[in-house]
């Protein structure tokens, strides 16, 4: 393998191995992107087969982050974490100590979260060794749950895409298809409610969840399969990656495609053919981005006030992102990209000039100011 091809490929700026033999601590961190500002990604454990598969998740992964930050108007870059090992089997506080320390000694680089495979107990061992972690329990400061939050923008993120499409972003009469009605889903279907949606067909494999849906807020039980085949204007996908794909798209009756899943579509041709029937599409790292702003307002010191108010900026982004599109002539999980890659470039060039001056200040070396 060749180190530097195989990081500089997607434009990664740092890779670093961890390995801790008595712990048995074998990890990676990648930081993608610091233009913007220090890189957050959570931690992810998992039982990958080998290095190779963990090296290529943590590329994938950290790359992502660069671009979910950046569309979210976040001053963070991009970065990711994986442990190699079974998180049902291969924890201990140990463990999570040891990745402390090691993320430590990355400074202002690189700041973890919780992720598949990771709690936050495993974060509260990391906070005992730095404090380059968010999403600690609250009563270290921590922002709690980040689903409500998720959703909370998801549906911000509707109404954008109401507004868009009809004129108008009232939920009020409009029909609903919320796939999964799990954390973020339970939560969207409870405001859709309140808000006065017209039908709301739900589905999950989880039938209590299904059963709250319907009993609390009157929502329609369908077969899991036949949520792509129902009559709703907007299809929410809140459960599994890749569900809209060939087989799926081609059935879809809705005019608006925007939930809270990770990956949603199966390939970025799928995106294409998702904008040729002319359904809208908000791509789901925007959309879904409540959980990560909410956890980095902890680094301004936790409020659940202004942790809604920088939330609810998703209307805005997912308006911003739609005149990207129309701007250049792209579909929306291209123009996606491009706004974030535009405003790395814009603030990228946005540095003050480097002077002797500006490294005291930093440093708190500051020369005596003269009053005349
Ligand atoms: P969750 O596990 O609480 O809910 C997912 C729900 O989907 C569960 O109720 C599950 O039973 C159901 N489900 C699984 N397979 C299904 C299927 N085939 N058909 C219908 N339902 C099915 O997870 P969550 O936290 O609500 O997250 C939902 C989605 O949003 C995930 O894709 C997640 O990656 C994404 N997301 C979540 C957050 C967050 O803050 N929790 C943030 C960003 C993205």
């Amino acid at each position: 393998m060749n180190v530097f091809e195989t990081i500089g490929d997607r434009g990664h700026e740092q890779v670093v191995f961890f390995n801790h033999a008595a712990t048995g601590l074998k990890a990676i961190v990648a930081i993608h992107n610091t233009v913007l500002g220090p890189a957050l990604g959570g931690l992810r454990m998992w039982p990958y087969a080998n290095e190779q598969e963990a090296l290529t998740d943590v590329l994938r992964l950290s790359r992502g982050m660069t671009y979910k930050a950046a569309v979210s108007g976040l001053n963070l870059g991009g970065g990711k974490a994986v442990l190699i090992g079974d998180p049902k089997t291969d924890k201990s506080e140990a463990l999570f100590r040891a990745f402390g320390r090691f993320i430590g000694s990355l400074g202002m680089r690189y700041i973890t979260a919780e992720d598949v495979g990771t709690t936050v107990e495993d974060m509260e061992y990391i906070f005992q060794e730095t404090d380059r972690v968010v999403g600690v329990h609250p009563v270290h400061g921590g922002s709690g749950d980040p689903s409500p939050f998720t959703a909370f923008g998801t549906v911000q993120g509707i109404k954008a895409c109401l507004n868009k499409h009809y004129g108008s972003p009232n939920i009020g009469g409009i029909s609903f298809a919320v796939q999964g009605t799990g954390s973020v889903g339970g939560n969207i279907v409870k405001m859709l409610a309140k808000e006065g949606a017209g039908k709301i067909f739900v589905c999950d494999i989880n039938e209590d969840r299904v059963a709250k849906a319907v009993d609390e807020y009157g929502a329609e039980p369908v077969p899991l399969d036949e949520i792509y085949d129902v009559d709703a204007k907007v299809f929410v996908p809140c459960a599994l990656g890749a569900v809209i794909n060939n087989d799926t798209l081609p059935r879809l009756r809705c005019d608006i495609i925007a939930g809270s899943a990770n990956n949603q579509l199966e390939s970025e041709e799928t995106g294409t053919l998702v904008e040729e029937r002319g359904i809208l599409y908000a791509p789901d790292y925007v959309i879904n981005a409540g959980g990560l702003i909410n956890v980095a307002i902890e680094l301004q010191g936790y409020n659940r006030e202004r942790a809604y108010q920088a939330v609810s900026m998703i209307y805005t982004n997912i308006e911003n992102l739609f005149r990207i599109a129309e701007r250049d002539s792209i579909p929306t999980w291209q123009a996606a990209n491009r706004m974030g890659e535009e405003r790395i470039r814009a603030i990228g060039n946005v540095r003050l000039p480097y002077s002797k001056r500006f490294k005291d200040r930093l440093s708190g070396r500051a020369p005596k100011q003269s009053h005349h």
